[in-house]
């Protein structure tokens, strides 16, 4: 066994059907007094039923957390922290609110409440991307996890079809990348394989019925295991070419991750032969690249960067970006090869492991 570091991150798990009802209890444990509720306007209906669950605890609402954090809906939520007095954040959604209730601890150490309803996993990174400008600069910090998170399966039974595939893809990709991260470990390692699992068992169940609450329950199990991964160890290629990739062309986030990441396990596949193997065996097939492939087709999957609207002129640009910064990656980043990764997924061509 190579020699190891296992660092386990600070946070308050609860898990089940129903649990909303015990965030009223969680905020007293905690001695706080004045939450103040964060949501994406399509969830504000769920926010306020919510909040008067809470009574005078819920000091007040803001529904206008959006995708990647932007400055200025930061500047607006603080600015409502102010004025109804907050000490804690309850931020309910996906990686959107979760994104929200993040960047207010970074400035204020406000204590974090997270009740995620995608599969997204950044309610247990330590890990903030906010956007100004136009761009986006992510940093790793412990004033950022939520202390407690309150998982409830009931508020993932409306996740439409297409975001319960890419979101839960979304979250495969951080254990995927875990295994061969270069600071793996055993027990990251375990929880990655048994994530792995556990979502590509779910998520072709709960396509067939998406109502169907065991399988929603294992996604949403999968989905935390995998953001535990995403949270712990350093990622790699797949994680780079999304960022730059939906950065650089506006791209879906989720639908992103989905598309690119059969490729990039096809570029790293015998570069890192034991996490191919696992993830093999977690979905059942010979390899990680054709089970990633075949799990992609069965869900129905965005299969191209083109269908989501990145445009062929950007494929050089995009593996410009891809190889600026040096990072960590099993198989070395070569700009010759990144190129025909980008190049195939934009296309939607088969990935076929590299040698
Ligand atoms: P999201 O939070 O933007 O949600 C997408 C849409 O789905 C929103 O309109 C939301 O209101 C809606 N929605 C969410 N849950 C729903 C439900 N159960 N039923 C019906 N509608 C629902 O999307 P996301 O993919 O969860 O998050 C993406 C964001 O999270 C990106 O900004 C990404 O960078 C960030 N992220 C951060 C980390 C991290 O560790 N920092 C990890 C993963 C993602």
């Amino acid at each position: 066994m190579q020699p190891f570091v296992y660092n386990s991150l600070p946070s308050r798990v609860i898990f089940g059907s129903g649990t909303i009802s015990r965030l009223k209890g969680e905020i007293e444990r905690a001695g706080c007094s004045r939450a103040l509720l964060l949501s994406t306007p399509e969830q504000a209906d769920d926010l306020a039923r919510i909040a008067g669950t809470l009574g005078p605890l819920c000091a007040g609402t803001f529904a206008g957390a959006a995708m990647h954090t932007p400055a200025d809906v930061t500047e607006r939520a603080l600015q409502k922290v102010r004025e109804c007095r907050a000490d804690c954040t309850v931020s309910f959604g996906g990686g959107s609110s979760t994104g929200l209730g993040k960047a207010i601890a970074l400035r204020t150490d406000l204590m974090q409440f997270a009740v995620p309803t995608t599969y997204a996993g950044s309610e247990v990174t330590p890990i903030i991307g906010e956007t100004k400008d136009g761009v986006k600069v992510t940093q790793r910090t412990l004033k950022v996890l939520p202390e407690v998170v309150i998982y409830d399966v009931d508020f993932t039974l409306t996740l439409p079809p297409r975001l319960t595939v890419t979101s839960g893809t979304n979250a495969i990709a951080h254990a995927v990348e875990a295994l061969y991260a270069e600071d793996r470990n055993p027990v990251i390692s375990l929880m990655a394989e048994q994530a792995i699992g556990a979502l590509g068992r779910a998520l072709p169940a709960i396509i067939a019925d998406p109502h169907n609450r065991e399988a929603r329950a294992d996604a949403l199990y999968g989905a935390w295991l995998c953001g535990v991964c995403l949270g712990s160890v350093g990622m790699a290629l797949h994680h780079k070419l999304c960022h730059v990739i939906g950065g650089a062309f506006d791209l879906p986030h989720a639908d992103t991750h989905t598309v690119i990441l059969p490729y990039a396990m096809a570029y790293n596949a015998k570069a890192a032969p034991e996490a191919d193997a696992a993830i093999a065996r977690a979905l059942g097939g010979e390899d990680g690249t054709s089970a990633l492939v075949n799990l992609a087709s069965r869900l129905g999957s965005p299969q191209s960067l083109k269908s989501l609207g990145m445009p062929e002129s950007g494929i050089d640009r995009a593996a410009d970006l891809a190889v600026q910064n040096p990072y960590w990656n099993p198989r070395p980043i070569e700009r010759g090869a990144v190129r025909a990764l980008i190049a195939a997924a934009w296309a939607g061509d088969t990935p076929t492991p590299l040698d």
